[in-house]
C-alpha cells in the first residue's frame, strides 16, 4: 500500500510531496491514520539545516494527532479505530534515564519527524506506548499542538515546582507563553503576570485573567517589583530566549523563587551570585522538552478546558508540499501564534 507523504530530501531546500509504502509494523508498534499535524518552528529549522537532521530523505512533523489504523500484537491500550495524540520522543525504556523515567536523555531516543520518519503524511507508525488515548471533547488540531509546545510548558512549570498561591512571571506570549499561562491557572497559581513587547499580544493577555507587563513601558523587574509591592514573585518561567530576559527572570523573584529557563540562546548571561541568588535562596532550573509522564494531566486539563484554544488561534493547510513549505517560511517573520495544522484527513 501506497500514501502521500511530504518529506526533506536536501538541506535548504523545499521539501517535496512523495509517495512512499504505508509502513510496516512491529509487535510494540500502531499505525496511526494522521488527522492532524502541527507545523512546528522547529520543522523550519529542520529544514534549513539549523537543526541537524541524521539522515535523509525524512518526512518531518512531530505535532500528532489521528485514529489507530492498526495495532501489534502486544499493544493492549489502544485499538484501531481509538483517537490517539503522540508523544514524540521514541524512547529504549531500557537506559539508566529512561528507567528513571527520564527519557528525555534517552541515549538512543529518536525524535518523531526528526531521526524517524514523522507526521506530514497520511499514516505513521510509531512505538505503541507513544500513542495517548485524545477524548473525544479534544479537537485533533488541539491534540496536535498540545503535544509541543503545551506539553514543554507544563514540564517548564513542574520543574519550578509551581505550588497554589504562588505568583509566577512568564516572560514571553508565544506558544509556549500561551499554554503557561492557562496551565499555571490550572495550577491554582496566585497572580500571573505575562511580560511581552508586542501590543496585541498585551491586549490578549488581560482577557485571559492575566496581568500585563508591558516591556515597552519600562524595565519589567521594576513594574513586577511594583505590583508585588517589592516581594517579588516565587516562580518565572522565560520562554523568550534571550540574555537580557532571562535575568530578568531571576531579577523579579522573591526569597526563594525559581526561574525555569525554556527559551533558547546562543548568548552569555552574568549575574550577581550574592544579591540575586545566595541572599535570596534562589534557583536557576533548565527546562528541556517534556517527558511521557507528564501527558496525562496536560491531556486531563484540555478535556476540562482548562487548557483551551480558539478556533481563530488555528489556521488550516492540506498535506500539500507547497502549502507547508510556504507555512515553514512564514516562521521567519511571523510574530504572531496562530498555529498552522496539516489537516490530513477530515475526521477520518
Ligand atoms: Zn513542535
Ligand atoms: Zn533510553
Amino acid at each position: 500500500m501506497r500514501m502521500q507523504a511530504v518529506r526533506l530530501n536536501q538541506i535548504a531546500k523545499p521539501l517535496e510531496q512523495a509517495q512512499v509504502a504505508v509502513p510496516n509494523i512491529g509487535a510494540s508498534d500502531v499505525l496511526i491514520r494522521v488527522a492532524a499535524c502541527g507545523i512546528c518552528h522547529s520543522d523550519e529549522h529542520y529544514r534549513a539545516g539549523i537543526s541537524k537532521v541524521d539522515r535523509l530523505p525524512v518526512t518531518l512533523g512531530h505535532e500528532i494527532a489521528g485514529r489507530i489504523e492498526k495495532v501489534g500484537t502486544e499493544i493492549k491500550h489502544v485499538a484501531p479505530g481509538d483517537r490517539v495524540c503522540v508523544h514524540y520522543l521514541a524512547h529504549c525504556e531500557t537506559c539508566e534515564f529512561c528507567v528513571r523515567g527520564l527519557e528525555q536523555f534517552c541515549r538512543s531516543g529518536q525524535m518523531i519527524g526528526k531521526h524517524r520518519d514523522g507526521g506530514y503524511a497520511e499514516f505513521i507508525k510509531v512505538p505503541g506506548k507513544n500513542a495517548f488515548v485524545l477524548p473525544g471533547e479534544i479537537s485533533f488540531e488541539v491534540g496536535a499542538i498540545m503535544m509541543c509546545s503545551s506539553a514543554t510548558a507544563l514540564h517548564g512549570l513542574n520543574k519550578t515546582r509551581l505550588k497554589p498561591g504562588e505568583s509566577i512571571a512568564i516572560f514571553g506570549f508565544g506558544g509556549l507563553g500561551f499554554s503557561a499561562l492557562q496551565l499555571a491557572q490550572a495550577f491554582d497559581c496566585d497572580q500571573v503576570f505575562v511580560v511581552e513587547i508586542n501590543t496585541a499580544k498585551i491586549a490578549s493577555i488581560e482577557t485571559l485573567g492575566a496581568v500585563a507587563i508591558d516591556a515597552n513601558k519600562g524595565n519589567p523587574v521594576e513594574q513586577i517589583m511594583d505590583a508585588t509591592n517589592g516581594k517579588g514573585v516565587d516562580v518565572s518561567l522565560e520562554l523568550i530566549g534571550s540574555a537580557k530576559t532571562m535575568r530578568q527572570a531571576i531579577q523579579c523573584l522573591g526569597r526563594l523563587g525559581r526561574a525555569a529557563l525554556v527559551g533558547l540562546t546562543a548568548e552569555s548571561m552574568s549575574i550577581f551570585p550574592y544579591t540575586e541568588l545566595i541572599n535570596k535562596e534562589v534557583e536557576i532550573i533548565g527546562v528541556s522538552d517534556h517527558l511521557a509522564a507528564e501527558l496525562s494531566t496536560l491531556i486531563e486539563f484540555a478535556q476540562n478546558s482548562k487548557l483551551h484554544f480558539p478556533p481563530d488561534a488555528f489556521c488550516f493547510v492540506d498535506l500539500d508540499a507547497e502549502q507547508i513549505n510556504a507555512s515553514l517560511d512564514a516562521f521567519r517573520n511571523s510574530i504572531d501564534h496562530v498555529r498552522t495544522v496539516i489537516r490530513v484527513a477530515n475526521d477520518v
